[in-house]
């Protein structure tokens, strides 16, 4: 079985664990019966953590119970950013952790997250494994003398805050007098950013910063409508950026000193550059679909990049057997190897601030970054279809420049390309063009929408 075959065959977890919304989907139940199958699967010392949501708690005990129940000692570290728990999972014995988080979906929903022992995201081929064990009720049975021990652990963000306040220069943070707003969604990140960026002497200034369950200030994605009072605060109080991060702190979004949005691909593309710069010939590996502005940069000052398939957990696992420096997608999940291997929001925003200390305005900086216009289409077609579909669009495509690392991704000149993935969650195909020019970009996407429409039509 390939990645995605394996991938196709599980039920419950989805690109980012098991996510659903509470009740018939999501529940205690369904909780307590994922960690017996954990604490079977993966018996040893377990850390659990989860996100700000109101049905944390009832998920997170339940859960233990499972691992308890199993013989497994569970370390309870409460709330906490995602990243802090694969911290905390990674620098300790733990055979595993678990997350309780829905990331950016609404408050409705909630979800479980496994991570391996060395702190990065569980496998497909061990996620349906777990799962199997599920459906299957095959729990490890013990006796009353071999019951699982809960233990507290209060520290642990406060273990991940100093881990990262070690990787930056404090000093020319501290020198540069930055001021930052800090927009945390009512999400977990509140509990570590805002103390973080203050041990560097910055002025921070905090919106949304107290975790809530129900995320009044707004939806917990950090996409420019959501942002629209932290773009306004940032030119009002004249700040040298804005930061927000999603409900479970692994992915972080800037907004510039004149007040705009920073698109994920280009605060990747900026950090990129600068520890390119730092670090000669270090390896970056971003995805197939990432736009050139991240290589360009990488290249320019000096690094390697790599390309993988889609998927953050993906691109962590080759940055580790490759030993690359810095890696991540342009939704602002961004990973920096000599912290851990995974998205860490409060860690891209301590290297943001390091930067902008040394460098200066973002806003000046993203004007040496190159231009490039992005259009972007899907397509319906059944998931049964889906395999036919990308085998014969690629033999369609034989006389061209091609890359099937992921989909089909067409070149149609150096910087000029196209590429086709079929959603791992939708019955849909994705197009995405990229171009230095606009109409070229939106063109690329309508021509092989076409091409690809006819191949699903003609697919039986
Ligand atoms: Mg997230």
């Amino acid at each position: 079985m390939d990645e995605q075959e394996i991938a196709d065959q599980r039920k419950l977890f989805g690109t980012n664990g098991i996510r659903g919304i509470i009740g018939p989907e999501m529940n205690a139940e369904l909780a307590l019966g994922i960690g017996s199958a954990v604490g079977t699967i993966l018996p040893g010392e377990i850390i659990v953590g989860t996100d700000s949501r109101t049905s944390n708690q009832m998920l997170k005990n339940a859960l233990i119970s499972g691992l308890l129940a199993t013989g497994c000692d569970a370390i309870d570290i409460d709330l906490a950013p995602t990243p802090s728990v694969q911290y905390s999972v990674a620098k300790s014995d733990a055979s595993a952790g678990v997350v309780i988080t829905a990331s950016h979906n609404p408050p409705e929903f909630n979800g479980i997250k496994v991570i391996d022992s060395d702190g990065t995201e569980l496998d497909f081929s061990k996620e349906l494994e777990i799962e199997k064990r599920y459906f299957s009720r095959e729990f490890k049975t013990i006796d009353w003398k071999s019951v699982g021990k809960l233990k507290k652990d209060k520290h642990a963000n406060e273990r991940y805050s100093k881990a990262i306040a070690s990787l930056v220069n404090r000093k020319t943070i501290s020198d540069a007098s930055l001021r930052i707003i800090v927009d945390c969604s009512n999400g977990v990140g509140g509990l570590v950013t805002p103390g973080l960026l203050s041990s560097f002497d910055v002025d921070v200034m905090t919106l949304n910063a107290q975790p809530h369950g129900s995320f009044p200030g707004h939806p917990s994605e950090p996409t420019p409508e959501n942002l629209s009072e932290l773009m306004k605060m940032v030119i009002a109080e004249g700040a040298s950026f804005g930061n927000a991060q999603d409900g479970d702190a692994d992915r972080s979004i800037f907004i510039d000193d004149k007040g705009s949005y920073i698109t994920g691909d280009k605060s990747f593309a900026l950090l990129a550059g600068y520890l390119s710069s730092k670090n000669p010939g270090a390896i970056v590996v971003s995805t197939v679909a990432t736009s050139d502005v991240v290589s360009d940069m990488v290249i320019k000052n000096g690094g390697k990049i790599v390309q993988t398939r889609v998927g953050s957990p993906i691109v962590a696992r080759k940055m580790k057997e490759i030993g690359a420096i810095f890696g991540g997608e342009e939704n602002g999940g961004l990973i920096y190897a000599k912290h851990q291997y995974c998205r860490d929001a409060a860690m891209t925003t301590a290297l943001m601030a390091q930067l902008a200390a040394e460098r200066g305005a973002l806003s000046e900086q993203l004007k040496e970054l190159p231009v490039y216009h992005q259009s972007k289409l899907k397509t319906a077609c059944p998931n049964e279809k889906k395999k036919r579909v990308l085998a014969s669009l690629a033999e369609s495509m034989k006389d061209k420049r091609v890359d099937l690392t992921d989909g089909v991704k067409i070149f149609e000149g150096e910087r000029d390309w196209v590429i086709i993935r079929p959603s791992g969650t939708e019955q849909i195909f994705r197009i995405f063009s990229q171009s230095r020019s606009e109409d070229v970009a939106k063109s690329l996407a309508d021509r092989y929408m076409s091409v690809l429409q006819e191949i699903i039509a003609e697919t039986s």
